[in-house]
This record gives structure tokens, C-alpha cells and sequence, in this order.
């Protein structure tokens, strides 16, 4: 029996969070998600959709609110679909994210008795993001510029995300004077027509350099010096300007082709002390400063010395490759996207580093080549996308039996998932940390270290390891 009918109204206390961020509540032992809840809330919730196992519940009235709630930063919380948890206490939303791993682990991956260290969050977890997307819609007399509402392509009229620079204010006000001054019409989905569509704003953290991009469904912007001029005098930190050319009827950030406005074609910044040129298309991490984290964690976990190789595999341009290749004896590179594994190389060269090597391929059919063709390495890290790795994969690497894998994920799930595989007979879960990447979101990324080695033997290892970077820092 359901206990629960569509369309009517329950009271009910939140007991948990789901790992997609919804508050889990229960009637008779039947799970209720309400989304925008916290634990403790007692509240009057609303079932709009049953199924047998479980309901989707809307709140519509906190009768106790939860102490580990907080007034949301943002006014179009509830309404846009980025931050599920801007009503909760920053320690409460890493509070979360741990357990969240902790569960996955335990009850995914069956590891009874996964330690997970103290998640690293951040300081000031708000304008964190080095990149932002704006999409612009309204009427030529009133463009105005946003965020699509949860789940559609309806545009939220907002002048700021507290997760971007405060200078995209200024950026997204310029824009918009511009076009109405000018009567250049904003895109419109529905029928293909208009001209500007979205702005892309980069912002390189340690040069401080800015990219600026204005994607229209044009081949050319009107009045196009009038706007180099106008976006130039915003800030002397935006040294690249580039009009993104897509007349095509997709969704795509940046389709068709890059033409730059002003200045230079990329911008440069720094990641662990290397350096990376950056341009409209490039993959690049949007938390720099947690990167710096997730990647030291990453490395200290691998325990590289100067003898090692070490497979990177998912190695996008190359920034892990690159971090670990200081350290080793040398390092090979895996990757499916050509262009990531060009950026990679450029990179490598940029940064004088010439014990890496990268391959484009994906990494179900190159990785069991390599370690048929004989190749052993000592070190394997992994940082797939979230639907985690192929088993052909993940058996190959079983096969090399390296001393120690190191997995990096942007998803618990999957991540416990391979973990159950690699753990079946010689590897053991030594060390287990999250990465708070993205502060205000559900998501959380994640590092593990699985090794063959005895307990005491890894962590002197890794204590040694750990010396040497306090030492070199
Ligand atoms: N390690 C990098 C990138 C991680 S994101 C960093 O820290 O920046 C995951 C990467 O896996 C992406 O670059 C994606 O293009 C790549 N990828 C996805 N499927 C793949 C596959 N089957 N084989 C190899 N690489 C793949």
C-alpha cells in the first residue's frame, strides 16, 4: 500500500539528503523527496508525482525550521537550477558531501570500513567560478540576460551569480545597454531569429586576465568597434574579445566559429605552479583554487617517485599528467578528445616538461593495449567523467598491477562502482578524501587511493611523500 496520494498535502521531518540534494523524508516507511529542505525540517510537504517505491513531494510550508539552514545569497534561488543548497550552512552542505561518499562507498562499493578524511571545502566558497555563461533573451527594446530556469530553456532576468566574479556585472550591463542602444535583437530558440545569444565571460585566477565572448547567429556583429570599445573600458584586465559565430540551430555554448574582436586569442593562467594558455574552447577546471587541492591530494596519494611511470588516464590537457611528471620518471596520457590531447601537448612544452607522452584514444581500447604491448606502470590515476570507466578499463589495469591507483570522480556512484571491481581481490581502499569543487551545488568530486600494499608500508609512503611537498612548497 502506497501511503501516499497525488495532489495532497502531508506533515513530515527530513532525515537526510539525497546525493541529487533533495531532502528524504518517510510516511510508513516510504521515501518522500522534497527538494529544498534540510535535515530537521518539519514541514508541510505537497506529493505532486507517486511512484511505487517513492514520491516527489514540493514544500509548501516549514512549521520548524532546521537549525543548519541560512538565508539563500542568491534571489532566483528555487528558480534556477544551479545551486541546490543555497538555504544550507556552508558546514552543513560539506557535512553532506561527506557523507555522501561515505554512503556510495559503503553501500555501492561494500567497503565496510571506508575512512573518509575531513573534506576540504573552501574559505570563501562564493565568486569561485573562472568561467560563466550567460544566455540573453527578452525583445530588442528590453533584452535582458539570465539563467534558464530548472529543467527549460525560460530566461530568469539576473545581473549577477554570486558563484561568478562580481566584474560580470559590469560585463552583462554593457552588453545589454549595447544592444539596446543599437536595436540589435536578442536570439530567439523558438524561431531561430535574432542575433546575440549568450556571453561567455573566463577569468584567468592567478594572471588576473579576462576573455570575454559574445555568441550571436551571425557572421558579424553590427557595430561590432563600438563594442570592443565599450567592453574595453570596463576593465584593462580583458585582453581578449571574441565574437562567437554560430548560426546554427543548436544549444551548443560556443558552436561555429571563433572570431577574435581584440587583443590576444588566449588568455594564460597558472595551475600548480604550470602554466596554461586558455582559449574560447578549451577545457579548463572552473574551481581553481579547489583544483590546486584536488590535484595535491591526488598527487600525495600516488606517492610518485623519480622511478615511477605513471598512467594518467582521462587526462583532459594534461594537468594532472603534468603535476605527476615533475615527480616521475615519466608519465603517459590517455584522452578521447584530439584537441585536449594538442592542449596537452603544447602544454608539456610550454612547461619544459619532456617525460610525458599523450595519446588520443578512448581508453577502453587503448589502455589494454598498452599493458598487452607490455607496458607496467607503477602509478595509475583515473579521472573519468561521470559515468565512470569502462570494465575493459578497469580489468587491464588489474592485469598491470601497479603498486598504487589513484581515482579521481565527479560522481560517488560510479565511483564506488569501480571501486567494488578493484577491490575484489588484491587492491585495498587506503585513503579516501572529497573535494568541495563546486560549494552550493550537490555535486561533489572526490579522491581515492587503492594500493596492493600492506597498510603501515603506504602510509610511510605517503607521509614520506607528503614531507617532500611541504619541503619543495
Ligand atoms: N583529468 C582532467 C580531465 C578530467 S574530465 C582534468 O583534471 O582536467 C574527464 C575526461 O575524460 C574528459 O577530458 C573527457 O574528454 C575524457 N573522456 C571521456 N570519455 C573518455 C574515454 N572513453 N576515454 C578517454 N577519455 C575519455
Amino acid at each position: 500500500m502506497i501511503p501516499v496520494e497525488k495532489n495532497k498535502t502531508y506533515s513530515v521531518t527530513i532525515e537526510a539528503i539525497s546525493s541529487e540534494g533533495s531532502g528524504i523524508a518517510h510516511i510508513d516507511g516510504y521515501t518522500i523527496f522534497v527538494p529544498q529542505t534540510a535535515v530537521g525540517d518539519v514541514c508541510r510537504v505537497l506529493v505532486v508525482k507517486v511512484k511505487s517505491n517513492y514520491a516527489y513531494a514540493k514544500l509548501k510550508e516549514l512549521l520548524t525550521p532546521s537549525p543548519v539552514r541560512t538565508e539563500p545569497v542568491c534571489p532566483a534561488f528555487s528558480k534556477c537550477g544551479g545551486c541546490v543548497f543555497q538555504h544550507l550552512t556552508y558546514e552543513e552542505q560539506l557535512r553532506i558531501k561527506k557523507q555522501t561518499i561515505e554512503d556510495a562507498l559503503i553501500r555501492i562499493g561494500n567497503l565496510q570500513n571506508a575512512h573518509v578524511e575531513e573534506i576540504l571545502g573552501m574559505e570563501h566558497p562564493l565568486r569561485y567560478r573562472n568561467k560563466m555563461v550567460f544566455p540573453i533573451g527578452g525583445s530588442v527594446e528590453n533584452p535582458v540576460c539570465g539563467f534558464y530556469r530548472e529543467r527549460s530553456h525560460d530566461i530568469i532576468p539576473l545581473s549577477d551569480c554570486a558563484l561568478g566574479d562580481a566584474m560580470n556585472q559590469d560585463i552583462i550591463k554593457t552588453v545589454l545597454s549595447f544592444m539596446k542602444e543599437f536595436r540589435i535583437a536578442p536570439y530567439q530558440e523558438e524561431t531561430h531569429s535574432g542575433c546575440v545569444r549568450r556571453i561567455f565571460t573566463r577569468r584567468a585566477y592567478h594572471t588576473g586576465e579576462w576573455m570575454v565572448v559574445l555568441s550571436v547567429n551571425a557572421n558579424a556583429l553590427p557595430h561590432a568597434e563600438e563594442f570592443v570599445k565599450r567592453i574595453c573600458a570596463i576593465s584593462g584586465d580583458i585582453v581578449s574579445i571574441y565574437l562567437n559565430c554560430n548560426q546554427q540551430k543548436n544549444n551548443l555554448v560556443l558552436g561555429g566559429k571563433n572570431v577574435l574582436l581584440f587583443g590576444k586569442p588566449v588568455i594564460s593562467d597558472l595551475l600548480c605552479a604550470l602554466s596554461y594558455e586558455i582559449s574560447p574552447d578549451s577545457f579548463f577546471q572552473v574551481n581553481p583554487q579547489q583544483t590546486e587541492k584536488l590535484y595535491q591530494k591526488a598527487i600525495e596519494f600516488a606517492g610518485i617517485t623519480k622511478d615511477d611511470t605513471v598512467l594518467d588516464v582521462y587526462c583532459g590537457i594534461g594537468t594532472i599528467s603534468l603535476s605527476a611528471a615533475q615527480k616521475a620518471k615519466n608519465v603517459i596520457g590517455v584522452e578521447i578528445v584530439p584537441q585536449a590531447i594538442e592542449n596537452a601537448k603544447e602544454n608539456a612544452k610550454r612547461n619544459q616538461i619532456s617525460n610525458a607522452t599523450f595519446y588520443a584514444a578512448a581508453a577502453e581500447d587503448l589502455v589494454p593495449k598498452l599493458i598487452a604491448d607490455g607496458i607496467r606502470p607503477d602509478v595509475v590515476i583515473l579521472d573519468p567523467p561521470r559515468k565512470g570507466c569502462d570494465e575493459n578499463t578497469l580489468n587491464a589495469i588489474l592485469t598491470a598491477q601497479p603498486k598504487r591507483i589513484v581515482y579521481v570522480s565527479c560522481n560517488p556512484a560510479t565511483l564506488a562502482r569501480d571501486l567494488k571491481l578493484l577491490t575484489k581481490k588484491d587492491y585495498s581502499l587506503k585513503k579516501a578524501v572529497g573535494v568541495d569543487m563546486f560549494p552550493w551545488t550537490h555535486h561533489v568530486e572526490s579522491v581515492v587511493c587503492l594500493s596492493r600494499e600492506k597498510a603501515d608500508d603506504y602510509i610511510r609512503i605517503s607521509v614520506h611523500t607528503k614531507d617532500l611537498q611541504t619541503k619543495s612548497n
